[in-house]
């Protein structure tokens, strides 16, 4: 829903103020449609079905993977533009969202799917709050992670709007997290907001060289200042930052690297969360199974917490860096 939107039709209509809080309200919680906000006179639900569309988002396509029950979904803004959004339902009950940020990215990653489309645009607030409020109507929520299409960091502002309601949605701030490749002046930016989020950042190498090969934003924002910003942010919330790590066959993934970034992390700041990588029609490879056990050894022979990411939805081009194959011939 357009929320500015919303707002100026109220107040044309010379609706009292906290009317925009009930229709927002129903909204977050799940309802299908205005006919369902019950305390809304029927008059102004009229108006808003004629005038505010109840989602900025189309839905285009939808998936539900035969493995883990994860669903993915593909929408177009109201100008075409595709949008992904995959809800992932865990068996302890918890129902996590991974959100998109943007259509497409300008950032050019070189193992993400995403990378490799034509970057669109920002999205609005409404646009990524009606990704969560489509899987709301589903079920509850409880976890969101920005880590869907786009780089979350560089359409701060409008991430930052939808993450002050969220709470409305179910998901509190501290259940919620960015995860950036190192967009310095977005980080710096979350330093600022006095928002408990959680932080992840994409590190994927454990130096300067390695890492902008896989990674061109390294070029512009080297390493070590964007773990300068992470410490800082570790500190302000005495919350770790989680050290995103995919691990490419051959590439980053010997015992060897896993030393230089035990050296690089302090174990009181940052987590490391290892990452199988994911088929994209990329140029790398998968680690070997034994491999990152001896990564993940290794890491933590340094006092450095870590864990290996159970992809999901890996059948449906859900999991993590996989968003936008499906997009990208949907939208062809
Ligand atoms: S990993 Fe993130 S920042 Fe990099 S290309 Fe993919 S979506 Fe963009």
């Amino acid at each position: 829903m357009d929320l500015e939107l919303l707002k100026t039709t109220l107040d044309e209509l010379g609706e009292p103020s906290y009317r925009f809080d009930q229709v927002w309200g129903w909204t977050a919680k799940g309802v299908a449609g205005y006919a369902e906000m019950g305390n809304v006179p029927l008059r102004v639900r009229e108006e808003l079905e004629a005038k505010v569309p109840f989602s900025s988002l189309e839905l285009v396509h939808q998936q539900e993977s035969q493995i883990d029950g994860t669903i993915k979904a593909l929408f177009h803004t109201k100008d075409g533009r595709p949008v992904e959004a995959v809800l992932m339902r865990f068996l302890d009950g918890r129902r996590s969202l991974c959100l998109s940020s943007q259509s497409g990215c300008p950032l050019t990653c070189t193992f993400c799917a995403t990378g490799s489309m034509k970057f669109g645009r920002n999205l609005t607030t409404s646009e990524i709050l009606d990704q969560a409020l489509h899987f709301r109507r589903m079920s509850e929520v409880d976890h969101v992670v920005f880590m869907g299409m786009g780089e979350p960091t560089m359409n701060i502002d409008n991430v930052l709007a939808s993450i002050h309601r969220l709470p409305d949605v179910g998901v509190t701030h501290r259940r919620t997290a960015i995860s950036t490749v190192g967009w310095l002046p977005g980080i710096l930016r979350m330093i600022e907001e006095p928002l408990p989020i959680r932080l992840a950042l994409s590190l994927h190498a454990p130096e300067d060289e390695l890492r902008s090969q896989i990674m061109p934003v390294n070029e512009r924002y080297p390493m070590e200042d964007v773990l300068d910003a992470c410490r800082t942010y570790a500190d302000k919330w005495n919350r770790d930052v989680f050290i995103e790590y995919v691990m490419l066959g051959g590439v980053n993934d010997q015992v060897w690297h896993a030393h230089q970034l035990g050296r690089l992390l302090d174990p009181k700041r940052f987590k490391v969360n290892l990452i199988p990588y994911n088929p994209t029609g990329s140029i790398y490879d998968a680690s070997e199974r034994s491999t990152i056990q001896a990564f993940r050894e290794t890491v933590e022979s340094y006092g450095l917490r870590t864990t290996v990411r159970v992809n999901r939805g890996r059948d449906i081009d859900g999991a993590c860096g996989q968003l936008a194959a499906k997009a990208l011939s949907d939208a062809a």
